[in-house]
């Protein structure tokens, strides 16, 4: 009884301040504290002031007098997760995939790129509802760069880092899918001057990372220009991030300089030059294991409504919409669409990568390699900020253990987004960007769907409305 009037007294501090301004000074109190960089404080306090943190410690820190003081014993604290791989581009259904299933006729594609450009705030909201407060968009049209600055100030929204439009070697008809009448956000890389002259461009525009969608080895006329952008990455001190999925296309991604690998190796077991590479490189891997599954859900989707677990309403309106009406689109597939020939490929698919990328998580892990999570979110089947819950619970499955995935999730993010300065890690003098959390992550990654409180920038709202 004691401790339910104690729980109910926590619960009207924290009400009590969710609409505080980012000027005020707050003081958390009596929470275990994960960091970010592997320290644990029990009994924390955290003194909040202007949006940064000024004081971390445990309950020796010298709280100071006439401030607002939440008590929450008994609850856990973690820095603001990281998705290091999203597309705002993207909304977890086929319309903003139109290479996969031409939806065209149903959806104009300008008029949804136009849309996703202009209305950002539900994505923002999906994601700060999850508990994520940064997010790296690696692949986009130009705006996802201007994105970065917008962003930053809005204390709705999470940081965000973009590398602006993806440059493929892919023909280019099958890229122009991706692309609206006025804009491009896969481009077709058809020289090596070209390819400088592109990296230049997004460089100055203030690109986080120039990202390359595959690496066609035996195309030798790619390779010279991919070569070219690699250089020419270097010399503009930008950094190569690279979708490439073999073993062999990722090792040569790593020879050609490559920092960030957005994707598992899934077709092999990482071997020991993979290992060496990546480590000289200092690269950091995102593994993505779920997305594949996510494109299995979205096909099944049209056949029965997905049952989805979405406790916390952190879905967009865009994804709740496709939940209710995916099956609306049974009869409307293209007639040279076969539905079971996909589903069977997808299964299989994930049969067979799903083991291999989890073996390679856990050995590039246990070789020193900088891991972040990161979900591809925008892709069909995978929705912007929820999905964040499913990646790091496959990576526990690979036996990660819980207290290493909550540095892959906000520490690493951070880094990855070249942010580490600013957030990631509950420190004095960074971004109070946190958490609050009823269960301990620690124990088990699943708990970080018991979120109850965000905390972007010393702004703190409560998930619930209590
Ligand atoms: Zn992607």
């Amino acid at each position: 009884m004691k401790k339910q009037f104690y729980f109910l007294l926590c619960l009207i501090f924290i009400c009590s301040c969710t609409q505080n301004k980012p000027t005020d000074v707050i003081v958390l109190k009596n929470a275990t504290i994960y960091n970010g960089k592997g320290d644990v404080i029990k009994n924390g306090i955290i003194i909040i002031q202007g949006g940064t943190i000024v004081e971390i410690g445990d309950k020796t820190v010298n709280i100071p007098k006439s401030v607002e003081i939440i008590d929450i014993t008994g609850k856990f604290v973690t820095p603001g997760l990281i998705d290091s791989h999203i597309h705002f581009a993207q909304t977890g259904f086929f319309d903003a995939r139109p290479n996969v299933v031409d939806l065209r006729d149903y959806f104009d594609f300008d008029e949804l790129q136009n849309d996703l450009k202009n209305n950002p705030q539900s994505y923002y909201d999906a994601y700060l509802r999850s508990g994520v407060m940064g997010v790296y968009d690696v692949g986009g049209f130009l705006w996802s760069i201007t994105r970065q600055k917008e962003a930053e100030n809005n204390y709705k929204a999470p940081h965000v880092a973009a590398s602006g439009p993806l440059l493929s070697g892919v023909d280019e008809t099958r890229l122009d899918y991706f692309n609206t009448s006025d804009a491009k956000q896969m481009v077709y890389l058809s020289s090596p001057e070209m390819g400088r002259e592109t990296v230049k461009q997004y460089s100055k525009l203030g690109s986080t990372g120039i990202k390359i969608w595959g690496v066609m080895l035996k195309d030798s006329s790619f390779m010279k220009s991919l070569q070219a952008v690699a250089d020419e990455t270097h010399n503009q001190n930008n950094k190569l991030i690279v979708h490439a999925t073999s073993l062999d296309q990722a090792k040569e991604a790593l020879r050609l300089g490559a920092k960030i690998l957005v994707h598992s190796v899934d077709d092999k077991e990482v071997d020991e030059e993979f290992i060496q590479l990546a480590l000289k490189n200092d690269i950091i891997y995102l593994p993505t294991i779920t997305v594949t599954r996510g494109y299995l859900e979205a096909f099944k989707s049209f056949k029965e409504k997905r049952d989805f677990d979405d406790a916390n309403n952190a879905l967009d309106v865009r994804a709740k919409t496709f939940l209710e009406t995916s099956t609306d689109y049974l009869d409307k597939l293209p007639k040279d669409f076969n539905l079971e020939e996909r589903i069977s490929l997808l299964k299989n698919l994930c049969l067979r990568t799903e083991p291999i990328m989890m073996l390679n998580l856990k050995k590039v892990h246990e070789s020193g390699i900088r891991v972040a999570v990161a979900t591809d979110a925008g892709n069909p089947g995978t929705f912007h900020g929820i999905s964040i819950y499913d990646e790091m619970e496959i990576m526990q499955k690979a036996g990660i253990e819980p207290k290493d995935i909550i540095i892959m999730a906000t520490q690493n993010g951070a880094i990855a987004m070249e942010r580490a300065n600013d957030f990631g890690t509950l420190e004095k003098g960074k971004f109070a960007n946190l958490i609050i959390l009823e269960e301990d992550p620690a124990i088990d990654i699943t708990n970080f769907r018991s979120i109850t409180h965000v905390m972007r920038s010393g702004v703190i709202n409560p998930i619930h409305n209590e």
